[in-house]
């Protein structure tokens, strides 16, 4: 007993006193991490990007304990008058004069559309009113690029560009005030037009290897630089007249004083300049939209011209970091809803009008559950977008969930247009004016490319940076460790260590309790998503804590294991915004919640067993692991598909409802999809005088043929009214007119004509 006492002291005092925790514990840990090199190291690039924004609701995800107080009340905004009006007149206006398939044609936008685009400062969205841009939220931003995108990808990314990463953005926010009051006027009403050029033939997801060059020199008293540089990929790089560019600086003689090697800068280079070579085009997959190389051979502009000044210096890095992670949560979730909201309002109505063996297409259950899949996709998307936009509107960049939007946006994007396609058939892969979805299918693997490959984003990104920026421990041991700073490593290990046991402790209740220990706030059908949340959030804060622990330095290589986590992280944010939505609309859309929620549910169970699947596959570890994966898969939280639910929500986007406007709002309505709406609405119109010719025929006061051939026959037998008659005619008319593809001759087809 006395010894067993003894024991207890030496340990309370080794774990519970900091002065002989550090001499007995952290200080040795901190000297044989050093000596063993077990410390991965971080370079600067890597902690400017790790550092780059702020964390918002992922924190607590890391954490194990979402906040649905706070997350039920973060702001969902709306836009203002002024720029609803905006939207309604101009983006329709400059819509109406862009036909898509033309600008495939041609290759080009017209004269005038381009006209359009500047004299309404379209390339000014992000800019201030007082240097004359119009001044929106990020709100309004992306409700532009989302009307833009579901009517011409090729209008969409034209008006993006200059509004997301390039010199207006970087100008905004580091660029000294002559650069603000010469620049920004001009970039606003298009005076100027701009590009980035940060991607070169060598230095693709890792831009950090560029091999563009600048050499601080001085001539005449003053200081220059001299670039050499080799860019690809540049959008809008052909026909920019100021380019922003990302370069290596270099100053031999120390000129600036502050070493040789400056490090990555960004500087605002005339594109006019002598050396500048601009003109070739690169063609992304036949979209026309302006893309090309730059190159540029002994250029020299002033150090002025460094973003920022003299200041900027070196900071390129850091402005491309902390811009980018903003620009991910606008334009390609912006562009990816457009398209995504295109796809599902098409193959919505296309599938109530277009009927095969008798029926609507829509009434056959395999259509049906991809029509369910895509209003799923369209709701939970909207949502994530409008909720990512009330946080950066509210002033927060959220540098991981603007990585989980970018990456889901354009992958959900590229499941729906390909679920649209699928559904209209020959009529989406036909292409000519009447072909609504065909362009917008090829500009889904542009999205998916740019603003850092999907791949990449999926592995290194969500949960590699998250882990490090989000997890409340993670950073403060790795620079505790990096400096050999015993006190810090102390303080911040044994908080860790108290974390993770609390988060065991918590997640053997949730799971034991299947999450019934957890409170909710939500209402409705949410309440047992909340659940489900908080529940994956403990056991995928404490297994984050075990991977960390069991890979060490080497996870960063295991990217078949931090995308699984990057997935339950994604997917938790996902429902977490579906069920601010669902508040927001007023706690009825019961259907939506549960098909997403459940769907959200399955992706972080299979990321859990997967993740299990692949831990201790050999030895004695295997053996003794078992019972737990076991354990895990036989509790799981997710429950089973409900073909019952996905009828419903076919139906939801098959008729046309609120539900199906609300679905679909923002969306521009051309000349050829207001056909096939009013077709889809009169088909609705028709149906009870269609069910009366049935009737009719089942009561063989008609014969058995098909419903059109008797419409005459039901009139004259007064089965149906003369409206009825005349409308279920129109209705006939124009379905079968709204399925027509076009056609061309040789001569049109060859020359590409319309
Ligand atoms: C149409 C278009 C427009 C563009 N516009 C611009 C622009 O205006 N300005 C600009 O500077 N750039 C622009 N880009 C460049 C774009 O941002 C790059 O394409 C992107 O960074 C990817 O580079 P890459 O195509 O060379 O692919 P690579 O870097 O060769 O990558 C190929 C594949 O490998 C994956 N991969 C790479 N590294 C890893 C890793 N560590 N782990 C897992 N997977 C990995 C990637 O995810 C990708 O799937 C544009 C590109 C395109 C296609």
């Amino acid at each position: 007993m006395e010894i067993l006492t003894y024991i207890l002291i030496t340990f309370g005092l080794m774990l519970f006193v900091p002065p002989i925790r550090r001499g007995l514990i952290s200080g040795p840990l901190v000297l044989l991490v050093a000596k063993l090199k077990l410390m991965p190291s971080i370079s600067e690039t890597e902690k400017i990007a790790l550092r780059a924004g702020d964390i918002w609701i992922d924190g607590d995800f890391f954490s194990g304990t979402p906040n649905f107080k706070k997350i039920l009340s973060e702001p969902y905004p709306q836009l203002t008058e002024e720029e609803d009006k905006f939207l309604n007149t101009t983006v329709d206006e400059l819509c109406s004069m862009t036909i898509d398939f033309e600008v495939f044609s041609k290759r080009d936008l017209d004269k005038e559309t381009w006209q359009y685009l500047k004299d309404k400062r379209f390339f000014g969205m992000i800019i201030p009113k007082e240097y004359g841009g119009l001044g929106f939220s990020a709100l309004a931003h992306s409700a532009v690029v989302q009307k833009l995108a579901s009517h011409s990808q090729v209008l969409a990314i034209t008006a993006m560009v200059p509004n997301s990463l390039g010199p207006a953005e970087l100008i905004l926010h580091y660029g000294t005030d002559e650069q603000k009051k010469h620049y920004l006027p001009r970039l606003a009403d298009g005076r100027e037009i701009p590009c980035f050029a940060l991607t070169e033939p060598l230095a693709g997801s890792d831009a950090t290897s560029i091999s563009s060059r600048g050499e601080v020199f001085l001539k005449d008293g003053e200081i220059f630089i001299r670039l050499n540089f080799n860019k690809r990929y540049i959008t809008l790089g052909s026909i920019a007249t100021v380019i922003g560019l990302a370069f290596t600086l270099s100053d031999e003689d120390e000129l600036l004083g502050r070493g040789k090697d400056l490090g990555i800068t960004c500087a605002l280079v005339d594109s006019k300049l002598p050396g500048v070579v601009q003109g070739k085009r690169h063609d992304p997959l036949g979209v026309p939209f302006v893309n090309s190389p730059l190159s540029g051979v002994d250029v020299i502009i002033p150090l002025s011209n460094v973003i920022g000044g003299v200041d900027g210096v070196s900071k390129g890095w850091l402005m491309l970091m902390e811009s980018l992670s903003v620009g991910r949560g606008i334009s390609l979730p912006s562009t990816s809803t457009g398209g995504t909201k295109l796809a599902t309002a098409v193959a919505g109505s296309y599938s109530t009008v277009r009927e095969q063996f008798g029926l609507s297409i829509s009434k056959f259950e395999g259509v049906e559950e991809v029509l369910a899949r895509l209003a799923a996709n369209t709701y939970m998307l909207d949502a994530a977008r409008i909720f990512t936009l009330g946080a950066i509107d509210s002033g927060k960049k959220p540098a991981v969930i603007n990585a989980i939007m970018k990456y889901h946006s354009t992958e959900i994007f590229r499941k729906a247009i390909n679920d649209g396609m699928d559904i209209i058939g020959g009529a989406g892969i036909s292409l000519g004016k009447k072909n609504l979805l065909g362009n917008a299918y090829m500009g889904a693997p542009i999205a998916i490319t740019v603003e850092g490959a999907n791949i990449m984003t999926r592995t290194l990104i969500i949960f590699g940076q998250g882990v490090i920026r989000c997890h409340p421990h993670a950073y403060n041991e790795i620079t505790a460790l990096e400096e050999e700073d015993v006190k810090a490593f102390d303080k911040a290990f044994f908080a860790h260590v108290v974390f993770t046991f609390k988060n065991m402790f918590k997640m053997v209740l949730y799971s034991l309790t299947r999450g019934y220990a957890y409170f909710t706030v939500s209402k409705g059908a949410a309440s047992y998503y909340e659940r489900k949340i908080a529940w994956a959030s403990v056991t995928f804060a404490f297994l984050t804590d075990f991977i960390m622990a069991y890979y060490g330095g080497g996870l960063k290589q295991k990217e078949k294991i931090t995308a699984r986590f990057g997935d339950i992280l994604s997917a938790m944010y996902l429902l977490s915004a579906t069920l601010r939505r669902y508040k927001e609309d007023g706690n009825k859309d019961d259907d939506f919640v549960k098909y997403i929620g459940d769907e959200q549910l399955r992706i972080i169970q299979n990321a859990f067993n997967e993740i299990a699947a692949n831990l201790f596959t050999g030895g004695i570890m295997k053996v003794l692991f078992k019972p737990f994966k076991w354990y895990m898969s036989v509790n799981s939280l997710s429950r089973d598909v409900s073909d019952k639910l996905s009828h419903k929500l076919a139906l939801s986007i098959s008729t046309n409802s609120e539900l199906r406007g609300r679905l679909v709002e923002g969306i521009y309505h051309s000349n050829v999809y207001n056909k096939l709406q009013e077709a889809f609405k009169l088909h609705e119109k028709s149906i009870p005088t269609i069910h009366k010719i049935k009737a009719a025929i089942r009561a063989k006061k008609l014969p058995k043929t098909s419903v059109t051939s008797l419409i005459d026959e039901a009139t004259k037998l007064g089965v149906i009214t003369e409206d009825e008659s005349s409308t279920l005619t129109l209705a006939q008319q124009l379905k079968e007119e709204v399925v027509q593809v076009d056609g061309f001759d040789d001569e049109q087809y060859l020359k590409r004509e319309i």
